[in-house]
């Protein structure tokens, strides 16, 4: 390898950013046509060599790829990424700390520990009072989660397992939650049927009274409901569940309360709209994923736990082979999660939060919320309906007489904008528009509304 590839690199990451506005947002290469020509290109029996690679590659991902970094795709929760952030995805890939244990990567570890209990302090518990970790993302901090309230719930779980135990554990969580659970439920060996939905209310926040009646009915019938999520800001509509009652109603029947803050946990970070998240410090356990609201690049989850000790008994594991414990009051974390080999996950956040400090952080998570509040405006200006009630900038909206879906793929053939669709359940479908990128401006909104015609 010469020495040029790394101001090829360099180049190649300056040069996407600096044109990206310019391109359109969805792929331009036939995707058809592309496994044929890898296998052409690529038989592995050539080398190639890595500047040519880089050029390559490079190559493929600008014209392949939906551009979720775009100003304008407005799209799933996939954030534009700060500089910051791929230096510090670069750094973690150079040196490749081994986070199983913090005697290997002590560097690592503490860099990672030093931002999670900042952004600990956004939800309301001190250092000593939870213990935090860096996952892949909101799939692995649910199961977390799921795992941990096992281990709560039903002592003996860990060693004997649910069969033994003869039991039925039942997770509550809305119509509108993330299906991620269900995931979960199925590798906890509880099954699809383990989870149950609770029906939403007028304003599609999770209805307690309607739970009340569900736990009733579900212990007569046998089961044994442990888990109660609360949604923070739900992936379809940003609609955040009203924490309060739902801790009353886990407090009355023993259950450990979640909540799922995988995108809306961005909001901490904003003085402003941190209040619609009050109460998230009364959960048991948090999701919040960097790589969703933080413009962080993927795969950067967070799950805070305040019971080390379910965090223990659900992970922690010894073996000959791993060197012993070291540091004070570190923590191995290969016995604190499902990970075994670990990635410096959080390096990029504690660089994104070193660079632009709270105050930078508050300003970006607040340009996008008050983008979200002028879209909503603009739309209700050009007569469209809006579906959805939140703070956070993400909106459902349609049009009497307009069929959404064919707007939807209209758009999507032109290329120009990203935005998805989402069938309410009970009501339309909608088209959803969120601001996921901290480089879109009012423009980028006003492209958005001329695609929409
Ligand atoms: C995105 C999302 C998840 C899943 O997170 P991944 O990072 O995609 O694994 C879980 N819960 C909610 C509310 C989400 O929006």
């Amino acid at each position: 390898m010469d020495n040029g590839i790394w101001q090829a690199f360099a180049a190649q990451a300056e040069t996407f950013q600096a044109t990206l506005r310019e391109r359109p947002v969805l792929p331009t290469l036939d995707p058809a046509a592309l496994r044929r020509e890898l296998a052409q290109r690529y038989d592995f029996a050539e080398p190639v060599p890595a500047a040519q690679l880089l050029e390559q590659v490079g190559g493929l991902l600008a014209e392949g790829l939906v551009q979720v970094t775009h100003p304008r795709y407005f799209g799933l929760f996939n954030p534009s990424v700060l500089p910051v952030t791929v230096l510090g995805e670069a750094l973690a890939a150079l040196y490749n700390p081994q986070m199983a244990v913090w005697s290997h990567a002590p560097a690592a570890c503490e860099l990672e520990h030093r931002a999670l209990t900042a952004l600990q302090a956004l939800i309301g518990w001190a250092p000593d009072e939870a213990i935090a970790n860096f996952t892949s993302g909101g799939m692995e901090s649910n199961a977390s989660a799921l795992q941990c309230a096992l281990a709560w719930r039903f002592p003996g779980w860990d060693e004997r397992g649910l069969t033994a135990l003869g039991l039925r554990p039942t997770v509550y969580l809305s119509a509108d939650a993330h299906h991620s659970f269900v995931k979960a439920a199925r590798a906890a060996g509880l099954g699809t049927a383990a989870v149950r939905e609770v029906p939403v209310d007028a304003g599609r926040k999770l209805d307690p009274a309607a739970l009340e009646g569900m736990l009733a009915e579900d212990r007569a019938a046998g089961r044994h409901p442990f888990l109660l999520v609360a949604t923070l800001g739900a992936t379809g509509t940003g609609v955040i569940d009203a924490i309060g009652p739902l801790r009353e109603v886990a407090d009355r029947h023993g259950l450990w309360l979640h909540a799922d803050a995988a995108w809306g946990g961005g909001a901490l970070l904003s003085p402003a709209l941190r209040p619609h998240l009050a109460g998230i410090d009364r959960a048991d356990s948090v999701t919040w994923d960097a790589h969703k609201w933080m413009s962080v690049p993927m795969a950067t989850g967070m799950f805070f736990c305040r019971h080390p000790d379910a965090v223990r008994r659900a992970f922690a594991i010894s073996a000959a082979y791993m060197p012993p414990h070291q540091g004070e009051d570190a923590v191995d974390l290969f016995g604190a999660s499902p990970q075994w080999s670990r990635r410096s996950i959080g390096l990029k956040v504690f660089m994104a939060l070193a660079e632009l400090g709270l105050d930078g952080y508050a300003r970006l998570i607040e340009g996008q919320a008050r983008l979200g509040e002028h879209l909503r405006r603009r739309l209700v200006q050009e007569g469209w309906t809006l579906a959805n009630e939140t703070p956070l900038p993400v909106v459902c909206f349609h049009r009497q007489g307009t069929d959404s879906s064919a707007t939807l793929a209209r758009i999507l053939r032109d290329g120009r904008v990203w935005l998805s669709s989402l069938a309410l359940p009970g009501g339309p479908t909608v088209l959803r528009a969120c601001i996921t990128s901290y480089h879109s401006t009012e423009q980028d909104v006003e492209a958005l509304l001329a695609a929409l015609g």
